[in-house]
């Protein structure tokens, strides 16, 4: 397995508008919406989702796959974003 490659944005501050080499316009712009309404507030709870989830909420989370799935790497392969307390099942060792 190759190692994964950077983002060809940066995934703090995204651009508004879908970057060259977007290849789904249309994910791009949901998901950079869904980016700009979730931020963080000064108490560590999402501004958009106080007082239910701290910040990153699922919706930041949504919105950082959402970025990258818009993307396909140079061989065609999508771009995965590793999610916190997931691991690959084919990796494990018993
Ligand atoms: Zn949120």
């Amino acid at each position: 397995m190759n190692a994964p490659q950077a983002l060809p944005y940066d995934p703090d501050n995204p651009p508004m508008n879908p970057p060259d080499g977007c290849e789904n316009r249309l994910m791009w712009q949901l998901a950079r919406r869904l980016f700009g309404d979730h931020r963080p507030g000064l108490d560590g709870y999402c501004l958009a989702c106080r007082p239910y989830q701290f910040y990153p909420c699922v919706g930041r989370q949504l919105a950082d796959i959402g970025l990258a799935a818009a993307y396909h790497q140079p061989d065609g392969a999508p771009w995965r974003v590793p999610r916190a307390g997931t691991r690959d099942p084919g990796r494990s060792r018993a």
